[in-house]
């Protein structure tokens, strides 16, 4: 049935206190703090059930989202009808025609797992599946994987083998240095997938390469790039990046064990096979302003404070800010006016299950799977959804473009939705005037950029910073196996955690 198409609008004074601050948080610093992790589910058969949907779920709107970039980032939901799992999709843009069908493929190759009566036959099932699926999905992400080699081709290899080099000769000569060693086994694996800084060498293909990036996840290749992306090591940032681009590289090796895992241990759900279906993506509509009094910091200012000393108090700290650029700030205003906001993919789906009624899957969780993790603003609205949905990762960035689901005129319950929908924003703008007041008293600076993606660096080097009480010595007395620390030895019991790992946890990916 085709939606109305004529967008009920929510009462303007409300929208207008809600943007109003949100660009000046964005102009101010528009990454809201560190990434939110997902919650940790306790270890007991049940939560790996939940987990092991969560992680599926997860699988499916990564392996969709086949490009980079904010109109491929994807949503799933499972739905559990009668008839059997719907499995449905949302995209910022619209779902192409071609995901629909790659992800038939891949769910058929699941069923035929899930088939299977006796324990041999399924293993054998799960086996081969493990392996096709591997291959399909290293075919249809090749826009994104493909990327990521020519990056790290591009701009780490060299650098990063350069650092590696000049290391190997200081350190190398020592009597049994394993460290040397074993910089110099990692220069020969980049080498050999990623060529040398001239460029040259036979390029593997990208099912090799993913393969390899995903065979190395856990082993000593990646503690050995994870000590040189420590904290204050020369060109630590590219030795990180190429950490994170390693993971993304071997992720979709990562999905298919996934998917087979959950069609091995999630039968019953899967029992009756699976039905793709995917939501509308919305309509790109100008922000809600009129005219040109609105959305200036004065306007800002006077709307946010009805007691004129606290809205001299908030002006004065925010002119010491900005002083010099208070202008700028206003012309930036003035122009991030023209943002047109879209309903963001995990969004649209919360929309679709709560218009429909619809039951999840996991009994008694919803639980939506997004490509990436989300936005302040989405990540904002599920936690303030009265409907408690499973609340998500979130890489903390400000979207000025955002906005929430749409009501729609001729819809039977326009007027019930749009109070919802304004009773979610009324709480929002309350959270976002407090962090636009928190942000001017503390007077941060902006957070260094970081990408949207979740990758687990981060967390290894906050454990290894905190491991270490002095800068660790680069020498080794060699002369006992288990002499002092070494660098490659100091986060071994931090377990490194890989992109995907990290992934499995939330809502999140690439
Ligand atoms: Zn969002």
């Amino acid at each position: 049935m085709a939606k109305p198409s004529v967008i009920s609008p929510i009462r303007h004074k409300v929208t207008r206190r809600f943007y109003e601050p949100l660009l000046l948080l964005h102009a101010l610093s528009p990454i809201r703090g560190e990434r939110i992790k997902s919650e940790i589910l306790p270890d007991n058969s049940e939560s790996n059930h939940i987990q092991l949907r969560r992680s599926f779920t997860n699988a499916i709107a990564y392996i969709c989202a086949y490009q980079k970039g904010p109109d491929h980032v994807t949503a799933a939901a499972l739905e559990k009808t009668s008839q059997g799992v719907v499995v449905w999709l949302s995209a910022n843009a619209s779902v192409e025609e071609g995901v629909v069908t790659f992800l038939e493929e891949i769910l058929a190759c699941v069923y035929r797992v899930v088939e299977q009566d006796s324990v041999e036959a399924l293993h054998q099932e799960a086996s081969l599946a493990t392996q096709k699926l591997a291959s399909m999905i290293v075919e249809f992400q090749a826009p994104r994987l493909t990327v990521y080699r020519a990056e790290i081709i591009k701009s780490f290899i060299l650098p990063c083998q350069e650092l590696m080099t000049d290391y190997v000769k200081s350190n190398g000569s020592r009597e049994r240095d394993k460290s040397a060693l074993e910089v110099n086994k990692l220069q020969q694996w980049l080498k050999k997938y990623f060529g040398d800084d001239t460029g040259g060498s036979t390029e593997p293909s990208l099912f090799d390469l993913s393969k390899a990036c995903y065979d190395v996840r856990h082993t000593q290749y990646m503690k050995t790039i994870s000590m040189f992306a420590g904290q204050g090591r020369t060109r630590h940032e590219a030795f990180e990046r190429l950490y994170k681009l390693l993971g993304k590289l071997g992720k979709p090796l990562k999905s298919s064990k996934t998917l087979t895992e959950a069609a091995t241990k999630l039968a019953q759900d899967f029992a009756q096979g699976f039905t793709v279906k995917t939501v509308p993506s919305s309509v790109p509509q100008p922000l809600p302003f009129r005219g040109k009094k609105e959305a200036t910091i004065e306007s800002i200012v006077h709307r946010m404070f009805s007691d004129p000393s606290k809205k001299t108090e908030f002006m004065d700290r925010l002119t010491s800010l900005v002083s010099r650029e208070g202008e700028e700030m206003d012309s930036f205003l003035q122009r991030e006016r023209a943002t047109k906001t879209k309903v963001h993919a995990e969004l649209l789906l919360i929309d679709h299950f709560e218009r429909n009624s619809y039951n999840f899957l996991g009994q008694g969780e919803k639980y939506i799977g997004c490509s990436k993790p989300a936005c302040y603003l989405c990540h904002m609205y599920i936690t303030q959804h009265l409907s408690r949905y499973t609340i998500p990762a979130s890489h903390n960035k400000v979207y000025v473009g955002w906005r929430p689901p749409d009501v729609y005129v001729r819809e039977p319950s326009a007027s019930t939705l749009l109070r919802v929908q304004e009773r979610i924003l009324l709480r929002m703008i309350n959270l976002v005037r407090e962090d636009l007041t928190s942000e001017i008293k503390s007077r941060n600076m902006r957070l260094p950029y970081h990408t949207d993606s979740t990758t687990g660096i981060t967390t290894t080097l906050e454990s290894m910073r905190l491991a270490q009480t002095d800068t660790p010595s680069i020498a080794y007395s060699g002369d006992l196996e288990r002499s002092t620390p070494s660098l490659l030895e100091l986060n071994e019991d931090a377990e490194l955690m890989t992109s995907e790992d990290e992934d499995d946890q939330g809502g999140v990916s690439i």
